[in-house]
């Protein structure tokens, strides 16, 4: 039997891209989801088509930037099935543009989603892991912190910031309650170009993925690989990528 069957497993940023991928593939898995993001109706429309395959599902609609809103969604998890054994923290935003544009605006944004977001997940999560004696964390974070490029400073700063928190934390834990897993993807084909306002850097970026990027279902089944590991094997890092990207 799947170590995924039976564990209940919250994802940030279900609505689309890896988090929807991700969904899906764990929710086939016999894993039951709830879906956090900002667009209840994706969030109801994704529920109600894992249903329909047998799955279960729940949403929260959930906005990471607001702890209230994490808290509600693991407090979804253990109400609706009784626990939380993963909190998929993988919503984000790459809003990205050269330094010298000033967007402190979008360097907020990024900084608030993408970094305070997981640290909000953390504060929601790790007391129920405590009290249920295990539980694991995995973020979506980026080779764009691995690789550091131009126009990516800010994003590539909130990836690595919650690398080097995942780390951290797990230096904190080695009392065998919680595994933590970093999964870094490159070019993955997904709606993240959208949220970019720099019309340069969006063409840019656009066209990089479109000359060379990855399915989302391939870093799903990454997540899923950290997820189905026995609790005493921690998946510490992940670094998936198009073999054609450089
Ligand atoms: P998408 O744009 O398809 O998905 C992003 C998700 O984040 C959406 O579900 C969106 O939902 C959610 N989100 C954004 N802001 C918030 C918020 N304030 N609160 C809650 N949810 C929010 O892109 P991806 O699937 O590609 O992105 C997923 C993760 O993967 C991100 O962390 C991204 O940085 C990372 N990543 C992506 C790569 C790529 O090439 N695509 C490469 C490396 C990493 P909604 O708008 O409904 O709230």
């Amino acid at each position: 039997m799947s170590d995924i069957s039976g564990k209940v497993v919250a994802i940030t940023g279900a609505s689309s891209g890896i988090g929807e991928a991700t969904a899906r593939l764990l929710a086939g898995r016999g894993a039951a989801v709830v879906l956090g993001a900002r667009r209840t109706e994706r969030l109801e429309e994704l529920a109600e088509s894992i249903r329909a395959s047998g799955g279960r599902a729940a949403t929260r609609t959930t906005d990471v930037t607001r702890p209230a809103d994490l808290e509600r969604l693991v407090a979804g998890a253990v109400d609706e099935f009784g626990r939380l054994d993963v909190l998929v923290s993988n919503a984000g935003i790459a809003t990205i543009g050269p330094v010298s544009d000033l967007d402190t605006e979008g360097w907020s944004a990024m900084i608030d989603v993408n970094l305070r977001g997981v640290l909000h997940g953390i504060a929601a999560a790790l007391p129920v892991f405590r009290r249920q004696g295990r539980g694991h964390l995995v973020t979506t974070v980026s080779t764009a912190g691995l690789k550091i490029v131009p126009h990516q400073a800010v994003y590539a700063a909130t990836k690595n910031a919650v690398r080097t928190l995942l780390e951290g934390l797990r230096q904190e834990s080695t009392d065998g309650v919680l595994r933590t897993t970093s999964i870094s993807p490159g070019y993955v084909r997904t709606e993240l170009a959208d949220s970019i306002d720099n019309p340069e850097v969006r063409a840019k970026i656009r066209r990089s993925m479109a000359e060379s990027a990855i399915a989302p279902e391939a870093v799903a089944r990454a997540i899923a690989f950290a997820v189905e590991q026995p609790h005493d094997v921690e998946i510490g890092e992940i670094t998936i990528r198009p073999t054609t990207q450089g």
